[in-house]
């Protein structure tokens, strides 16, 4: 019953589980297919995926064998960082880098939890370790680094992590001559860090 309640909050792009999750101030939008992460490198079969935008449903497989594009419609559904780097990476082949790099609760915040709290809560949720990851392959014959956002990780939000893997993320690029890819789809400036999330902006730039 709870799994068929959670399958039903998946094709809606809600976390399905508690109340709490369901009002926080990130409201997640109505759409998109949200598997979790350690579902999504083998999808299970009979696994299915409904189109927020026609009603279509079909297998994730199916999903997964279009790019995640609608077969009927065209819609984009929304994914994250692992599905970028399968699709860009030659034979999904690429190291992640800097993920030694993580948030801490400088200021002490508190909105609905603790800042330490929800960054503990998304950790143990996801296999991701920030709102951004870097990881480096080749892409045809071209050694490339991608770095790509993930909207699940607190809404994709700039804080002090993701500046500093941005800077990183160049410096190799400069320092090794390779091309540079960053997939952007964040939710703004992560209000939990306040100044140091503003602070990015400098820094990157510089
Ligand atoms: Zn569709």
């Amino acid at each position: 019953m709870a799994r068929e309640e959670d399958f039903d909050a998946n094709l809606a792009g809600e976390e399905g589980q508690s109340e709490e999750t369901k009002q926080s101030w990130f409201k997640r939008i109505k759409k998109g297919i949200l598997t979790s992460t350690a579902e999504k490198k083998e999808t299970p079969e009979g696994l299915w995926s409904k189109c927020p935008e026609c009603n279509y449903i079909c297998t994730v497989t199916e999903l997964r064998e279009n790019l995640f594009v609608c077969p009927k419609c065209n819609h984009h559904h929304r994914i994250g960082s692992s599905e970028y780097f399968e699709i860009l990476f030659n034979n999904n082949e690429f190291e992640v880098l800097f993920e030694d790099i993580r948030s801490k609760d400088f200021l002490n915040f508190t909105d609905l939890k603790s800042y330490k709290k929800r960054l503990e809560e998304t950790w143990a949720k996801t296999d991701i370790t920030d709102s951004i990851r870097i990881a480096r392959g080749l892409l045809h014959e071209h050694d490339l680094v991608v770095g790509c956002m993930d909207f699940e990780f607190i809404g994709g939000s700039l804080g002090s992590v993701m500046g500093e893997r941005i800077c990183r993320a160049i410096d190799l690029c400069l320092q090794e001559r390779l091309a540079l890819l960053i997939i952007c789809k964040s939710g703004g400036a992560r209000m939990m860090e306040s100044a140091f999330s503003l602070m990015q902006l400098a820094k990157v730039s510089g």
